[in-house]
């Protein structure tokens, strides 16, 4: 055997693996297909001539436990940002908005502004303090190995309608019982749809599961913006495993994997076209389940995932005005939402599903470089530039599938529309230019993703999020990442606790590696 571990895809979380099982003497190699480490939570300069590096993909960090990032020695700065959403919106003839702030007065303010009376925020309060217990039991709960339902259930035994609301009933449920206003329930349901293609009242509880990974990240569900980018994310991970001992190659496609009576072979191809096999009692897969299983020579498991999301990045030579008045500087520091109102969401996943694209596109922004302009140059800093980071929902892969390139720009062009009619000015005025003369937007339907990352479906998180407890009488006290392979073991977004930026699938491997309890 050359190694005692092979793992397919240099992703955060196959380097987070590399780094945990380096740690522990284990030789291991990584073989990421791409010319760079990091898969989704990278950093690029996407705009010619223009020296911005932006988070091309994943922007913000909220489930990287801290007890990792201690564990693995990370030199990180992940900022807390003061505003957490600004959502715009025409209401009694005025253009007026939602702010939701760091500061409680401040978001009391805004929703007694909005609504005219202080219920708004005395419900708002009062639905966020039961998810919040979300965040404080179940959280702990992902650095350990899978409880039981029965288990996690017993966690909630004193408050039982906050277990039942969000475990046993579909998320519009609970949002339609606890908040009156259509805006602020749209601003509670997004965290359910990121990345995830469903309605509030589904019965596959798919937007309960998304909700919660939105709300629980390390105990708060706070978002922070990683400074430098999301490349410095996986840039440390890509450090601590090398520091580790771990072999990365990059450029190593791997085409097959076969399972041997000691172990598995896996067979990569260079960058020149050659051929080279690696063995290991062990492989870790950091590709998506229906990855692996084409790896294997298997039908892909079912159902086929479902990416449904638009990403737009921008450079903008400074931020737009707006025609509430906010301060842009205050609007576009959190998640500004557009049409994002309850109903909006809903119509929009209605026209989704019968195969319309959404007339009025639900979409959300947000301007990394008001919490951190690390990531422009000096020269660009000084001149004020600013990036705007564009995260579409309700755009399922099957819409683009006709013509990517035509319907992605038919489709940005319509979310743009929506942008702009909260907008003083055009949008255009402010995007800045590359050494082309082309505006710096660059927009990725889930079919680039799939055809970029490998994302099956374009789905942001390998597959549907599933539930942080195991599922069968096996699961329970394993960590989460087995497959129907013995020799090869999970340790991607598509393991039970993978979703988002956490590095958690890749310690859920190690540690099951390592016999760890
Ligand atoms: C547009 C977008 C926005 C997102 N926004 C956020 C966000 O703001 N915050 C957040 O927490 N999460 C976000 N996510 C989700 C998050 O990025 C992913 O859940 C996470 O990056 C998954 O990490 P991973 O290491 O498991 O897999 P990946 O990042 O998918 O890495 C898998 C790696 O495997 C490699 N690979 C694939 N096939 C092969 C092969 N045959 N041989 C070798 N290597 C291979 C890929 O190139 C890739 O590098 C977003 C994702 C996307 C796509």
């Amino acid at each position: 055997m050359s190694h005692d571990v092979v793992i397919v895809g240099g992703g955060h979380n196959g380097l987070a693996a590399a780094a945990y099982l380096g740690r522990a003497g284990r030789r291991v190699l990584v073989l990421e297909r791409l010319d760079e480490t990091g898969g989704a939570a990278v950093s690029e300069r996407p705009f010619a001539g223009v020296d911005v590096r932006v988070s091309r993909y994943a922007y913000l960090v909220s489930m990287m436990p801290r007890e990792l990032i201690d564990e693995l020695g990370l030199d990180l700065d992940l900022r807390s940002r003061t505003v957490s959403s600004y959502t715009p919106t025409h209401r009694d003839g005025r253009d007026t908005g939602l702010l939701a702030s760091s500061h409680a007065a401040t978001t009391a303010l805004s929703m007694r502004s909005l609504t005219g009376t202080d219920r708004a925020w005395a419900q708002w309060q009062a639905f966020y303090a039961d998810a919040q217990q979300l965040a404080t039991r179940l959280a702990p709960t992902l650095l350990g190995t899978l409880p039981s339902k029965d288990e996690a259930r017993a966690l909630f035994s004193d408050i039982p309608h906050v277990w039942d609301a969000f475990a046993e009933r579909p998320l519009g449920e609970w949002i339609e019982s606890a908040i009156d206003d259509d805006l602020l329930r749209g601003v509670v349901l997004t965290d359910g749809l990121i990345g995830t293609f469903a309605a509030a009242g589904d019965a596959s509880l798919q937007q309960n599961r998304c909700f919660l990974y939105h709300v629980i990240g390390d105990g708060t569900g706070d978002w922070k913006v990683p400074a430098g980018g999301m490349g410095a994310v996986s840039g440390a991970l890509d450090q601590a495993a090398r520091k580790a001992g771990a072999e990365i190659l990059t450029g190593a496609d791997v085409i097959a994997i076969r399972e041997t009576t000691d172990g598995a072979e896996v067979t990569w191809r260079d960058a020149t076209g050659d051929e080279h096999v690696a063995s290991a009692p062990t492989v870790l897969a950091n590709v998506a389940p229906a990855v692996l299983a084409r790896l294997m020579g298997d039908e892909p498991p079912l159902p086929k995932p479902v990416g449904s999301q638009l990403k737009v990045n921008m450079v903008l030579t400074r931020l737009p005005k707006l025609k509430s008045g906010r301060d842009p500087k205050e609007a576009f520091a959190g998640t500004f939402h557009v049409d994002e109102g309850y109903a909006e969401l809903e119509t929009a996943f209605r026209e989704a599903k019968s195969g319309r694209l959404p007339s009025k596109p639900p979409s959300e922004l947000y301007c990394h470089t008001l919490t951190d302009p690390s990531i422009l140059s000096a020269e660009l800093r000084t001149k004020g530039y600013q990036t705007l980071t564009l995260f579409g929902l309700h755009t399922p892969d099957a819409l683009f599938a006709a013509d990517p390139k035509g319907i992605t720009a038919e489709y940005l062009a319509r979310t743009i529309a929506g942008f702009e009619a909260h907008l003083a000015e055009p949008l255009l005025d402010v995007i800045a230019l590359d050494q082309d003369g082309q505006p710096c937007i660059e927009a990725k339907c889930p079919l680039d993703l799939e055809e970029h990352l490998g994302l099956p479906g374009g789905n942001i998180f390998h597959r549907d999020l599933q539930w942080p407890w195991a599922e069968s009488a096996e699961e329970v006290g394993t960590w989460g990442v087995a497959t129907q392979y013995d020799r090869v073991l999970l340790c991607g977004s598509g393991a039970r606790r993978g979703g988002a930026v956490s590095g958690i699938a890749g310690r859920s491997a190690a540690m099951h590696l390592l016999g760890r309890r």
